[in-house]
């Protein structure tokens, strides 16, 4: 038996393709791709408006992914929700809920685990599991959508996984995402987030996306750089600094630099001078984050008004900077931690129900 068709990891005109593979006219592909990326089906059985021949020959020959949800955390604080999803495999992935003035986020995950090996991110503690398809990328954004009731405005690539080491499924997915047909959210609400793998940006600029691109810095020297983040010693910061002005030229979108604050490892008023000289010119925005400790490493968080003070050397130097705003502050604070503290409850990734 030939292996199933992913359904909802397709384009249009590959689900015109299949379709007519299969014997049908392919005006339906435009039925099927909005009952999938519009009305958000779970199934083929909602797709009503599908003769029953159709939808039985769909269930045949395809899959359709469908997260299901596993455990969700409410914050009593701000509402942000956090969702633990099961995937078809029996991994589990996480994805946050927040709601802003200017609208819906969602934060979503790309891999399952991460092999990056940031020191202070509770995602790589078990390393990569595997990439996440175009569709599970996809339905993390709709079931939130369908389970709030509440359109989805911003989508930020954010959650468990480098973005970049799932290069292809990744820029299908934006593509999916923003593409006409489906929930129509702007590539301007969308940010990717990468710790820096400079072969990968340089491609992603020549999509030509109107995305935001967003470089996980978190030092302003090379050596600490190397110490928080292992993939510093493949690419130095004069070269992940050079893709981003890259970035900028050939898209026209400011870069977001993203500096964790870690207690006396990287927050010095004199790292702080360093990083203003290091972005001079850059047109970019510096995203501070105090670092959100994790159990299994020792770090721990800036003080506020080492925060404050950091802040204003930068703008002082003309580097426009922000304090990020904690969400969900009483449910799992950082990445990963949720999935973390799922699987160490003995919840085995397959021995889920
Ligand atoms: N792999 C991508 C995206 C995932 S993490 C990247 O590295 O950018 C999103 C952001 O959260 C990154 O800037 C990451 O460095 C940061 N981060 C991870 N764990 C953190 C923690 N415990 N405290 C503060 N920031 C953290």
């Amino acid at each position: 038996m030939t292996e199933k068709i992913d359904i909802k990891s397709l384009t249009m005109e590959e689900l015109e393709q299949e379709l007519v593979k299969l014997g049908e006219k392919k005006f339906r592909a435009k039925q099927v791709y909005q009952w999938l990326h519009e009305k958000l089906a779970e199934d083929f059985d909602q797709m009503t408006s599908l003769p029953l021949g159709l939808r039985s020959s769909l269930g045949e020959h395809c899959f359709l992914t469908s997260l299901k949800p596993v455990q969700v955390q409410v914050s009593g604080i701000d509402g942000t929700r956090k969702y633990l999803f099961g995937l078809a495999d029996g991994h589990v992935i996480e994805s946050v809920w927040m709601q802003y003035r200017h609208g819906n986020s969602v934060c979503i995950s790309t891999q399952v685990g991460c092999r990056m090996g940031c020191r202070f991110c509770a995602s790589t503690l078990d390393g990569l599991v595997r990439n996440l398809t175009v569709s599970e990328m996809l339905d993390q954004v709709y079931r939130i959508q369908a389970l709030t009731g509440q359109r989805v405005s911003h989508v930020v690539l954010m959650g468990s996984g480098e973005p970049l080491d799932n290069y292809d499924h990744v820029v299908k997915f934006l593509h999916l995402l923003t593409g006409s047909g489906g929930l129509n959210i702007s590539q301007r609400n969308i940010t990717l987030s990468t710790c820096g793998i400079v072969p990968g940006m340089r491609r992603l600029a020549q999509e030509k996306l109107q995305i935001t691109l967003a470089l996980s810095l978190h030092a302003s020297r090379d050596q600490v750089r190397r110490e928080l983040m292992p993939v510093a010693r493949r690419f130095g910061l004069s070269e992940v600094l050079d893709a981003c002005r890259e970035y900028f030229a050939v898209t026209g979108r400011r870069v977001t630099f993203e500096y964790s604050l870690v207690a006396g490892v990287n927050d010095s008023p004199g790292e702080a001078r360093a990083l203003a000289g290091l972005l001079a010119g850059l047109h970019g925005h510096v995203n501070l984050i105090p670092v959100n400790p994790v159990r299994e490493r020792e770090f721990v968080q800036s003080s506020p008004a080492a925060v404050r003070a950091f802040q204003k050397i930068l703008e002082e130097q003309g580097i426009p900077a922000t304090v990020r705003r904690e969400m969900g502050r009483d449910i799992q604070g950082a990445c990963g931690q949720l999935r973390r503290s799922y699987l160490e409850q003995g919840m085995g990734e397959n021995g889920m129900s």
